[in-house]
């Protein structure tokens, strides 16, 4: 068995190679501009830009970081309306959350720029690209190209939902990944059936969870299920990842030839390395706030430090004028959780002022009306309302009732709000 995993690690890393994907080259120039000194940092953006001299969405060259900051933001509908400076070897789609169908293309040394930044990530959790990968994500593609490719890189896909999830579960654990990466949502059903059959995984290095929101007592539960370490990666299609979690819990910016900034909250990332598609001051679509660290383990000392998702979702509204955050309800959730050893996926969704609907996987072990009396003292204590405001909860119970959220368990649905705001 164990010769066999190794050998199934170096193919996957000779497919790189033949692929001709420089992916060693930039894995050393990841760790080499991260151990420079943040100076170094704004010199080595100058000079990309530089050299690359990405075309910003006023039209111009972009040629410094002064410059830079100088452009509009680009939004997703210009990126598909321009032409491609050039047509590269591979292709990212996604269809978009909101949507807005996106396409990403890219040279060799632009993947292979992506991939490194990964690899960086990994090693400092002592993992590898190539290694045993139990990938948690939709049905898996039932062609003879997605076999050849899963079976080149080394992975496998997983799909614990809808009626054979136990069996899925047992599957995934008698193939015996090295780690295991995908949707927070599904790692999480994963988890609770490992739990709930009493199974022990075993020889899991890291649980990576990516693309939806996942909270700290979610975290917990999916790590003591698996016996190993959970890391929280965010990233998108157009970059791949962006920021990834060191071992002291940060989200580290991580992707050395991306410039992030924040505008009222929300995300502007430029690629200064890109050739093939500009993106400069790029509007992601999703917002959060960044705060600098003093930790050094991964990346950039910028993190993550609070990760709001879509822009558009952010508020809930008592009325046209009183609005709260809606990470209330994650913290208030998470509280819950916490206090009654329960855990579940949950997304509150807002149709009038002061009504929310909640949907949760699952009935929650004290009641669902336990639950609905104690978030409505919770929320009226955290946002300190008066005796006279009401709040309705609708709650529903049920995996299919549940919509899938990107990096967010809050939708805002009020008409007047959405188009007013
Ligand atoms: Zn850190």
């Amino acid at each position: 068995m164990r010769v066999w995993i190794t050998l199934r690690y170096l193919i996957a890393r000779m497919t790189f190679f033949a692929l001709r994907i420089p992916l060693k080259r930039f894995e050393k120039e990841v760790s080499r501009l991260w151990a420079d000194a943040s100076m170094d940092r704004l010199c080595h953006i100058d000079e990309c830009l530089a050299k690359i001299r990405p075309i910003g969405s006023d039209g111009e060259q972009v040629c410094s970081l002064v410059e830079l900051e100088q452009q509009s933001p680009l939004t997703k509908k210009e990126l598909r309306e321009r032409k491609f400076e050039s047509q590269s070897g591979f292709s990212r789609h996604t269809a978009g959350t909101s949507g807005e169908p996106t396409n990403i293309s890219l040279s060799n040394e632009e993947l292979a720029r992506m991939l490194a930044v990964r690899s960086y990530c990994y090693q400092k959790h002592g993992l590898r690209l190539g290694q045993r990968e139990a990938r948690i994500w939709g049905r898996a593609e039932n062609t003879l190209g997605s076999k050849v490719r899963d079976f080149l890189l080394n992975r496998k896909v997983f799909y614990p939902a809808e009626k054979d999830a136990e069996k899925v579960v047992e599957s995934l654990i008698d193939w015996r990944p090295e780690y295991l990466y995908g949707y927070s949502s599904l790692i999480l059903e994963a988890a609770r059936i490992i739990v709930e059959k009493g199974l022990r995984p075993e020889g899991i290095k890291a649980v990576i969870c990516t693309a939806e929101s996942i909270l700290p007592s979610q975290k917990e539960y999916i790590g003591s299920a698996f016996n190993a370490p959970v890391l929280e990666e965010y990233g998108s299609t157009e970059f791949d990842v962006i920021a990834f979690e060191c071992k002291s819990g940060h989200l580290h910016l991580v992707n050395p030839w991306l410039w992030v900034e924040t505008r009222k909250g929300e995300a502007l990332i430029s690629d200064v390395s890109r050739a093939s598609q500009s993106l400069i001051r790029y509007r992601l679509g999703d917002s959060f706030v960044m705060s600098s660290s003093e930790c050094r383990l991964l990346g950039s000392q910028w993190v993550i430090s609070e990760l709001h998702g879509r822009t558009i979702n952010q508020f809930a509204y008592l009325s046209s004028t009183e609005k709260f955050h809606a990470v209330v309800f994650g913290r208030a959730v998470d509280a819950y959780m916490s206090l009654f050893g329960d855990c579940f996926r949950f997304m509150v969704r807002q149709t009038n002022y002061r009504s929310f609907d909640i949907y949760l996987s699952e009935t929650p072990r004290q009641g669902s009306e336990h639950f609905e009396a104690w978030l409505g003292s919770e929320l009226r204590a955290k946002l300190a309302l008066d005796d006279d405001v009401e709040l309705e909860f609708n709650i529903f119970t049920g995996d299919q009732l549940m919509k899938k959220g990107k990096h967010t368990y809050f939708l805002q649905e009020i008409i007047e709000v959405a188009h007013g705001y």
